[in-house]
């Protein structure tokens, strides 16, 4: 193991393996370090290289058990400290998760950045969280205790809010094969390239002889948590085509009472309102 103190005391581990990892994560309340992109700013230190981080770091972002893409018994799985260039490249990944990938930050940062760290960041401008959403993504999370799997909605409760448990890390993310004939994802931001989602929108869905057959439907960074309402869903299931056309003001008042955005720094409220139902529209029209 690789152990080394800063001048602040603060000490830096780095282990062989998940298990003496995850034994380390029990017995030391040190913070995940990954790739470091959403960390290096949180806690950045305008005199000093070193960030401010006044406490252990555990890294993860070498352990080849958290790496790669693969299907294991039908399901996708991907490594939590898979970079989202690797996820990019790989075939395995869905499309859907690919797309909101090419508008994440910069390829020198989605070189270095990981999917699991964005997740476990829970910002609700986190690209690929509407995504994954709107796949119905399982959580994999392991401790020394073992092993737990639980649906991305119910891992993240709020900006910054998971149920990570302080021995646990994310070990992997999970995902069953699906099939969409419509892919929609739209992220609006400042600039094209490194710039946080103003929002995001996230649309899929399946049309066979001008019904839909399925539909989901993830809005990003207009609520504390992505938008997605599995009742509204429902109730456009099964629809003709020409149906949903023409109630589309009427669903866009359904998702409208789910909308509850902030202003902050990057947009106004109303702004990122408006938009996300016209992208709504936008999505509805496409079909
Ligand atoms: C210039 C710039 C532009 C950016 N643009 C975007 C953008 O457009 N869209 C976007 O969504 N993000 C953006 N980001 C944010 C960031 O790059 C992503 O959120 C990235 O995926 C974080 O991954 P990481 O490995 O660097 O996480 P880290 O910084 O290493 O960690 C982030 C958090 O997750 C925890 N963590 C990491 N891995 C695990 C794990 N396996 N288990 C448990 N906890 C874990 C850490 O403890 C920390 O709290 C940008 C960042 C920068 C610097």
């Amino acid at each position: 193991m690789l152990q080394i103190q800063w001048e602040n005391e603060m000490n830096f581990y780095k282990t062989e393996n998940l298990q003496a990892t995850l034994k380390l994560r029990n017995d030391v309340n040190a913070i995940i370090l990954a790739g470091g992109t959403d960390l290096m700013v949180k806690y950045r230190n305008p005199t000093l290289i070193l960030p401010n981080i006044e406490k252990d770091i555990l890294y993860i972002g070498h352990l080849k058990e958290l790496k790669g893409i693969a299907i294991t018994k039908g399901k996708i799985r991907i490594g939590a400290v898979s970079t989202l260039n690797e996820l990019e490249e790989n075939d395995i990944t869905p499309p859907i998760l690919k797309k909101a990938i090419k508008e994440l930050a910069s390829l020198s940062i989605r070189n270095i950045a990981t999917i699991g760290g964005n997740i476990a960041n829970a910002s609700p401008a986190g690209d690929t969280i509407s995504p994954l959403i709107a796949i119905d993504a399982t959580i994999i999370l392991k401790s020394i205790k073992g092993e737990r799997k639980l649906p991305i909605a119910k891992f993240i409760f709020g900006p910054g809010k998971t149920v990570l448990e302080e021995n646990e890390i994310i070990e992997a993310i999970e995902i069953n094969d699906s099939k969409f004939n419509r892919e929609y994802y739209k992220k609006v931001g400042t600039r094209h390239a490194n710039a946080l989602s103003k929002i995001n929108f996230v649309g899929l869905a399946l049309i066979e002889n001008d019904s839909l057959m399925d539909i989901k439907i993830a809005i990003g960074a207009v609520a504390p948590v992505v938008v997605r309402s599995e009742q509204i869903e429902k109730k456009l299931k099964g629809m003709k085509l020409k149906e949903i056309k023409k109630t589309i003001n009427d669903i866009q008042k359904e998702y409208s009472s789910l909308i509850n955005p902030i202003d902050d720094q990057r947009s106004t409220a109303i702004y990122r309102k408006n938009i996300a139902l016209n992208l709504l529209k936008n999505f509805l029209q496409s079909l």
